[in-house]
């Protein structure tokens, strides 16, 4: 427990690639993330170092550039980064947002956009869905993209785009067929890839939010933007279709940075638990102070499976939309406690920006909230694992 790297109960996989995950973090240490919070800045150094080590292009296959990984293995990268103090969430979109073009895409489109995406020479980390005044009822945004000759016209508003303004492309989800003429409402939908660099200041416009963590999440603004027709990925109406799809692996992949935080407040809370030493002996000899931490270490391992579960399911092909959204759930519930633990076990200390918990506690609780909520987990199992009734 002396070192929390080798804090693992189930088997490390990919040894070779955690250790060089963990060599690169290794240059990148709190104070790195606590300066960019201070310039509310985007950590541009350590993303192309992960470009250029070939980790955010894991999931491309190797004929567009990529190394043509499993889904697995983009888990472990992102675990790794979060397990060492470090903040995925700034370069992970690439991984999941890329599926759709490479799923649906037309052949051109992978040509042109892929191999750029795997050498670093265009990022694609901005993924529009959230409106500001439908939230999770997806389906109800209201953002509209309405054909003119060769072109789309695009209107409407984006909330919480992270990292639209350190992003080259834009995966895009607006209506195409208003709700009243399509039978079901998640028809009608589609997607566009947006090329920012393009549409920045002729029809966009970015805002950055401010909040409670630094996570460049943006406004975007659409008025009369005009993107050329073959923007649009796959056939017109099937965008939701589409994007769900690639919500599996982005619940996977985010539950495994869960999992890595986790990891993060544990060996953290162990190692302050042991060297702290009040009444005489360390902390970490009062109960109290051990089994929070103990016990989130026993759920993180649990999640740690269901996570390896849905992950291997997805890279057989099968289908894992249950173990995906579990594994969500569990993850970021088992983080949190972790999260907690740790601010606990730290006393005053936790507040003290040095120590990096009080950082990453802010940075893990969003996993409850984004990118969809424990309550929208909870009825997708009910409903479509238990067969309940549609609560929403
Ligand atoms: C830092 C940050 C980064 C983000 N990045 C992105 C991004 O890059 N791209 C993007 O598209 N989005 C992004 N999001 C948005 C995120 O996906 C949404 O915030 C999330 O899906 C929840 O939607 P909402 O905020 O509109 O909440 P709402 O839908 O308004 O829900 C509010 C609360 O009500 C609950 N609720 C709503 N309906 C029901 C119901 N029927 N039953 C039970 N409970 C219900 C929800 O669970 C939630 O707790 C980001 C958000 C944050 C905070």
């Amino acid at each position: 427990m002396a070192d929390g790297h080798t804090l693992v109960a189930v088997g490390e996989d990919y040894p070779e690639l955690r250790e060089s995950v963990r060599k690169i973090c290794a240059g990148y240490p709190g104070s790195y993330w606590q300066q960019l919070e201070d310039d509310t800045a985007y950590p541009t150094a350590f993303v192309e170092e992960l470009t250029k080590a070939g980790f955010l292009a894991s999931l491309i296959p190797e004929e567009y550039g990529g190394s043509g990984l499993p889904l697995r293995a983009a888990a472990v990268i992102l675990e790794e980064i979060n397990a060492s103090g470090c903040n995925a969430s700034q370069g992970h979109a690439q991984m999941y947002i890329m599926g759709t073009l490479l799923r649906h895409g037309s052949e051109e489109q992978k040509r042109k956009y892929l191999p750029e995406i795997a050498s670093g020479r265009l990022r694609l980390q901005a993924f529009g869905v959230t409106e500001p005044t439908t939230g999770s009822d997806t389906t109800q945004l209201k953002t509209r993209a309405v054909r003119d000759g060769d072109h789309y016209v695009v209107n409407g508003q984006k909330v919480w785009t992270s990292r639209a303004e350190h992003s080259d492309l834009m995966l895009l989800l607006a209506r195409t067929t208003p709700t009243d003429q399509v039978k079901r409402r998640t028809e009608g939908l589609s997607v566009f890839l947006v090329d920012l660099r393009a549409a920045r200041g002729h029809g966009v416009e970015i805002r950055p939010i401010k909040a409670m963590i630094n996570h460049n999440t943006t406004e975007v603004f659409f008025d009369n933007l005009r993107i050329p027709a073959d923007s649009l990925i796959g056939e017109e109406g099937r965008g939701f279709r589409y994007i769900l799809d690639g919500m599996n692996a982005e619940r996977i992949l985010v539950a495994s940075e869960g999992i890595g935080d986790g990891r993060f407040f544990v060996r953290r809370a162990t190692e302050y638990a042991n060297n702290r030493v009040v009444f005489g002996r360390p902390i970490g000899q009062n109960q109290a102070v051990q089994f929070p931490i103990a016990r989130a270490w026993a759920e993180l391992e649990a999640a740690d499976m269901i996570c390896r579960r849905a992950a291997a399911l997805f890279d057989d092909g099968k289908e894992c939309g249950a173990d995906a959204n579990i594994a969500k759930l569990l993850a970021s519930e088992a983080a949190w406690k972790a999260a907690e633990a740790a601010m606990q076990t730290h006393g005053g200390f936790s507040y003290a920006r040095e120590y990096d918990i009080e950082r990453k506690w802010r940075e893990v609780r969003l996993l409850q909230i984004a990118p969809i909520s424990t309550n929208l987990v909870l009825a997708y199992v009910g409903q479509h694992v238990l067969g309940m009734p549609r609560s929403y």
